[in-house]
Formats: structure tokens, sequence, C-alpha cells
């Protein structure tokens, strides 16, 4: 490695930022995972409530049916009744009153039918959607179980990678004089992508993207100066740093 102090700490400084941003990667994969699940989970409760009430439905229908079933042989039995009554009336009168019931019964009768139709109408509906609504609970149902796989998958690998990225951060931090340190760690809570250390991407601020002055790139290509973007007050780090750490770090991982 260089001898100045200045390119050492520089390429610290990126060395810390590159480890940095992979742990972000870490937190980010995890961080919506949980709540995928969590979603998946409420749209999964969501559709099972609107499965029991479709079958709950259905079971009063049935019992509405039944009902209705029941009073068609209550009436024929009435009818039945009253027609053997009709044999042994006195008078006109009384034969004319049971003829009139016999009517009654009969409307009651057509009426309870009528009222079946439209219940088994109503439970071949509920069917239908039962049978959607069934499947769309199995595809959440199997939806739910990868994602939660999927979290037990990037929990139990992302731990070990964690641990290392930790161990590694903590390194690479000691390098650091703790004045340039905390500097490092404030610009990066206070950048929403976390980057506090930026090379240049053709003429700009890799972190804000305004231009950077000749004279500046000319200092960042020395190495030999800690330089902040006057516009976003993130580390400018001649490029090259960012490649040497990548490759460092693929030789270390492949030893
Ligand atoms: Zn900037």
């Amino acid at each position: 490695m260089e001898n100045n102090p200045v390119t050492e700490r520089l390429h610290a400084l990126t060395m810390l930022q590159v480890l940095d941003s992979k742990l972000d990667e870490i937190h980010r994969l995890r961080g919506s995972l949980p709540e995928e699940v969590s979603d998946l989970e409420d749209d999964l409760e969501g559709l099972e409530t609107r499965k029991a009430r479709v079958e709950e439905e259905i079971q009063q229908l049935k019992s509405d049916i039944n009902e209705r079933k029941a009073k068609i042989e209550e009436f024929g039995a009435h009818i039945k009744r009253y027609e053997e009554q009709q044999m042994n009336v006195k008078n006109n009168r009384e034969y004319e009153a049971l003829r009139k019931e016999i009517e009654y019964a009969n409307l009651e009768i057509l009426t309870s039918e009528k009222k079946i139709r439209q219940f088994n109408e109503q439970i071949e509906q509920r069917q239908d959607q039962l049978t959607r609504t069934t499947a769309l609970v199995d595809d959440k149902h199997n939806e739910l179980e990868e994602k939660k796989k999927e979290l037990e998958v990037i929990i139990e690998d992302t731990k070990q990678e964690e641990k290392r990225l930790l161990e590694k951060i903590e390194e690479a931090s000691k390098g650091i004089e703790g004045r340039i340190l905390n500097g490092y760690r404030k610009i990066r809570l206070n950048m929403r992508n976390g980057l506090a250390v930026v090379s240049t991407d053709r003429t700009a601020c890799g972190g804000c993207f305004s231009v950077i002055p000749p004279q500046i790139h000319i200092e960042l290509k020395r190495r030999t100066r800690l330089i902040h973007c006057e516009n976003c007050g993130r580390i400018l780090v001649d490029e090259g740093f960012f490649d040497e750490v990548k490759e460092e770090l693929s030789t270390k991982e492949s030893a």
C-alpha cells in the first residue's frame, strides 16, 4: 500500500464505505421481506374471514330451505285434513270456508317453493364465490410459505455475512482517526443512500452529481488530500480506490 498517510486513510475510508454499503444492502433485503410477510398474513386473514362468512351464508340458506320444506309439508297436511273435512260439511258456507283455507295453504306452498328455488340459486352463487375465495386463499398461502422460507434463508445466510462484515468494519475503522471516523459516520447518517465516500462520475460528484472543478480533479488523482464535495459534503476520492478495495475484498474472499 502507499506510504502517504492521507492516501492510506482515503483507502481505509473507501474500504469502510464499501463494507458499510454491503451491510446496508443486507438490512435492506431483510427490511422489506418481513413487511411483505406480514402484508401477506393480513391478506390471508381477510380472505379466510371472507371464506368463513360465505360458508356461514350457505349454511344459513340451507337451513332456510329446510324451514321452507317443513312449511310445505305442514301446509300439505293441512290441505289433506281440509279436504277430508270437506267430505263431511253440513252446508255450503262451511265448504266455502274450507276451500279458502285450502287456497291459502296452496299459496303458502307455492311461495315456499319459489323461495326454495331462490335460495338454491343463491347457494349456487355462494358456492362459486367460495371456490374462487378458496383458490385465492391457497395462492396466498403458498406465496406466504415461500416468502417465509425466503426470509428464513436470508436471515440464516446474512447472519454470518453480517457478522463477517461487522468484524471487517471494526478492523477497517481502526485505521482511521476518531475525528475523521466520526465525520464519516455523521455524513453517512445524513445521506439517504448511506454514501459518505464517493468517487467522481466523469466530472461530477458521484453523490450529488454537482460539477467538480478541474483543479479538484487533479488533486483527487494525487490522492494526498481529504476533499469534501462543496455541494453535499461527501468525501470525494479517486475512483481507483474503489477498484482497489473491491479487488482486495474479492481476493480475500477467495483466499
Ligand atoms: Zn456532492
